[in-house]
């Protein structure tokens, strides 16, 4: 990894400890840090965000939602370390195949690796053992079906729900009391981004980084530890704790907005360095003032006795609409 500034061949000193060569040079901050300095770092923000929103506890069984990419590795990394540190804390990684070819099969080669490396055994879990179908093949049935409102989803979005449900029911079955999931600075400024954009302030504003630790309903509570990490600094921290992780794109992404709020904010920062953390404060201080005005009505799901707001969940809706779908 090269440490991207003006002085490329002349070494800079790590601003922190001045002894040793920064390799990484954060803009919005102006420090240059050393592997050590920079790991240091990145795993005191995952300790803030856990202070913060007092995401672990002794005694949990935590379900990590691995993906075989760059955040999922160096979420397990930093709580592999935090929990033999804590003690008592039980990680349990699961892996979703969602059924992409030439995506997720390299990905899932890396996520053993992963585990492997750190002593876990993966569980997995597929779209095609939940609907018979892989999301390739409920692609296909979503472009001819008749069902308007199917027609109309997106993949990420049929990918989103189904994911979600798949690993609520897996860490259910783990017997796990928490799900942690890899969502880090950029993705967090980017969904509150794109639902502020399709006029959905609720959306905005509703997902937190912690869901209330209350199962009630079937749902898992879900925590965020990288909340406080720009997606750049997960990909640095896997380079340089050697941690393997799949760079490879989803082929589904060129179908969706996030992509186009992406570049938006890539863009953004590298002309106005700091943007995506006011982003992502902006999304702080709104999800404060706002916290429990858009709480969701308590109903249950007839089908599958997770929370829904309907009868019946957007998962066991879908689910219904692939099996239909001949
Ligand atoms: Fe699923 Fe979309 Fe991510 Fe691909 S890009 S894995 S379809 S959410
Ligand atoms: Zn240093
Ligand atoms: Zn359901």
């Amino acid at each position: 990894m090269k440490r991207k500034n003006a002085a490329k061949e002349k070494p800079v000193a790590c601003t922190s400890c001045r002894r040793a060569d920064a390799v990484v040079r954060l803009e919005y901050s102006g420090l240059d840090l050393c592997a050590r300095c920079f790991c240091k770092l990145f795993e005191r923000r995952v300790a803030k965000a856990n202070r913060d929103f007092s995401m672990l506890r002794r005694g949990d069984r935590i379900a990590v939602a691995i993906s075989g990419g760059k955040d999922s590795a160096a979420m397990l990394h930093a709580l592999d370390k935090m929990a033999r540190r804590f003690g008592e804390i039980t990680l349990v990684p699961i892996l979703v195949d969602e059924g992409i070819r030439g995506y997720r099969d390299e990905a899932k080669k890396k996520a053993k690796e992963l585990c492997r490396m750190h002593g876990y055994k993966l569980t997995e879990v597929s779209f095609a053992g939940l609907s018979k179908n892989t999301l390739d093949e409920i692609i296909k049935k979503r472009d001819k079906s008749t069902d308007a409102q199917f027609r109309s989803q997106r993949a990420c979005t049929i990918c989103g729900v189904l994911r979600r449900h798949l690993i609520n029911k897996a860490a259910k079955k783990a017997g796990a009391n928490k799900v942690a999931i890899g969502h880090n600075a950029d993705d967090t400024g980017q969904t509150f981004l794109m639902n502020f954009l399709r006029a959905d302030a609720d959306g905005a504003t509703r997902f937190s980084p912690v869901s209330d630790f209350d199962a009630e309903g079937g749902v898992v509570p879900r925590i965020k530890p990288l909340i406080y990490l720009p997606e750049r600094e997960c990909a640095y921290y896997c380079e340089l704790k050697g941690l393997p992780y799949y760079l490879g794109g989803c082929p589904y992404s060129k179908e969706a907005f996030r992509g186009i709020v992406k570049d938006f904010l890539n863009d953004a920062e590298g002309k106005y360095p700091g943007v995506k953390f006011n982003v992502l404060k902006s999304y702080f201080r709104l999800n404060r003032e706002l916290a429990g005005r858009y709480k969701q009505q308590a109903g249950i799901c007839k089908k599958c006795g997770t929370r829904s707001s309907g009868q019946v969940c957007r998962a066991c809706s879908l689910l219904e609409k692939i099996s239909r779908t001949r």
